[in-house]
């Protein structure tokens, strides 16, 4: 039984374990840590998972060491880890928990031996060890964890990461993947981005073979479908996506899906798949804060033996603050300097080396840019928004495109609608306001519309 000394150990040790690691580390995983045993220098925890001791193995052995040694006075330290089974409340020893928890739902799939379908594989590289936990990502983390761990009877079926460009969800995913696949608790993956899923989708429709593809696609335990955000405007499939997802669902398959928006907030997504999907869990990743950014650049360089000072390091941080993607932009940079000069990189070098990149992309955002992304977003070629095509759908998409470059870039109309074909600033004006008309009475799709493009701006600029 938990007596006095254990909760007044626990209490010294996590105070003790703070110095060590950052807030955010410390509530995911240390906080949850129960004492339920001290032998002398034998100490038992009660941990929520298996992932969870994984985790704090790889990651703060030391410091777990070290701060429960310095609390108890002890040179050595043996740690024990007991599983806190949540469903029928009896605690496992680590060692036989993999013989002590029921299998659930043995599904017995056959191994496929449809290899028609070319598979793109998981990227081995992403996994949970090098995927740094901070504010924004702690809840993705924590459910992917949950699921990997789980695969076979997670309570998170659909699992939907989304969140903006660049801050991780691919490597999550994958991670689960990953992580999966080296347990040895699943064989049989299919990690694909979703143009290609509905690709084959439609292929096999066209070629009355949808059901075989059915059937293939239930050996699997575990389907990552990358980037759902791609089966808006796919109305023909969407139906058979939702008969997909459900009958994968119903054969005991895990789903893990991301998307660069909320299910809610992506346009002309079918209103049964947004049902289906929030039947799962729904959860977000967001930009790293200044700490986390910190300990990606660290964790990035070190991977390339690329040393960086603690002042280099911030400078980036505190300079960089988009995405991962181009935290790992900026170290290519400055690897590229030092590797091919065999310089140190100080902050003064940074700067100059980085400017280029902050600067460059700063002043991305131009008429031209805008008319990149809503061509993009609308799936209308450009050359359309600035000839005189007067279809409905083409007239929005080159209004929507006007009211973007009038708001968000310091041109005149005039220089606008030169931009648009030579086109009167009249009618740059007019545009402009029919849009902001729209958005004066709320309209929920232009609300949407505009946000969703915006959002694209946002992270592809400064
Ligand atoms: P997304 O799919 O959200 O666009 P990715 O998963 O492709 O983003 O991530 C972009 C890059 O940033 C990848 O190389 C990935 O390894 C890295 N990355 C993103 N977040 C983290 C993190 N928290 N820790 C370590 N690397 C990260
Ligand atoms: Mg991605």
């Amino acid at each position: 039984m938990v007596d006095k000394k254990a909760l007044k150990v626990e209490e010294g040790f996590k105070e003790k374990i703070k110095e060590f690691l950052n807030l955010n580390s410390f509530n995911t995983w240390i906080k949850p840590l129960k004492i339920v045993q001290i032998d002398n220098d034998k100490i038992t925890f009660q941990v929520p998972s298996k992932v969870h001791i994984d985790y704090i193995k790889g990651q703060y052995k030391n410091a777990l060491d070290e701060s429960l040694k310095s609390v108890l006075g002890v040179n050595e330290i043996t740690i024990k880890f007991l599983i806190d089974a949540d469903t029928d409340f009896t605690i496992v020893e680590t060692e036989e928990v993999l013989e002590k928890i029921p299998k659930l739902k043995p599904k017995n799939k056959k191994r496929s031996n449809i290899s028609e379908y070319k598979e793109t594989s998981l990227n081995p590289k992403y996994t949970f060890d090098n995927f740094i936990q901070g504010n924004g990502n702690e809840k993705a983390v924590v459910s992917a964890m949950n699921v990997a761990q789980q695969i076979k009877n997670s309570q998170y079926n659909p699992l939907l990461i989304f969140g903006g460009v660049g801050l991780g969800k691919t490597h999550l995913v994958s991670a689960i993947g990953n992580y999966v696949f080296e347990e040895g608790s699943a064989e049989n993956i299919l990690y694909l981005t979703s143009d290609i899923f509905v690709k084959q989708i439609v292929n096999n429709i066209k070629t009355g073979k949808i059901d075989e593809y059915k059937e293939y696609l239930i050996t699997k335990d575990l389907i990552i479908i990358d980037d759902i955000q791609f089966f808006a405007r796919k109305e023909k499939s969407q139906e058979e996506l939702f008969h997909i997802f459900n009958y994968i669902y119903n054969n005991n398959g895990q789903i893990v899906l991301t998307s660069d928006f909320h299910p809610n907030d992506i346009h002309q997504l079918d209103e049964r798949l947004k049902s289906r999907f929030k039947m799962g869990l729904i959860t977000d990743v967001r930009p790293p804060d200044l700490e986390t950014r910190a300990a990606i650049i660290r964790l990035k360089s070190e991977e390339k033996d690329f040393k960086l000072s603690n002042d280099v390091i911030m400078f980036i941080a505190h300079n960089i603050n988009t995405n991962v993607r181009d935290l790992e932009g900026a170290i290519v940079k400055l690897y590229f300097y030092y590797s091919n000069f065999n310089k140190e990189i100080t902050v003064t070098k940074a700067k100059e080396l980085l400017k280029e990149l902050m600067v460059s992309k700063k002043s991305t955002l131009n008429i031209s840019k805008i008319q990149d992304i809503v061509s993009e977003y609308f799936k209308i070629p450009k050359d359309l928004l600035l000839k005189k095509t007067r279809t409905q759908e083409v007239a929005q998409a080159r209004a929507v495109a006007m009211y973007l470059c009038t708001t968000q870039l310091k041109s005149t109309t005039t220089s606008i609608g030169m931009h648009f074909g030579g086109r009167e600033h009249s009618t740059v004006s007019h545009a402009t306001k029919k849009i902001q008309n729209k958005l004066n009475i709320q309209d929920a799709d232009m609300t949407n519309i505009i946000n969703e493009i915006l959002n694209v701006i946002n992270l592809s600029t400064y």
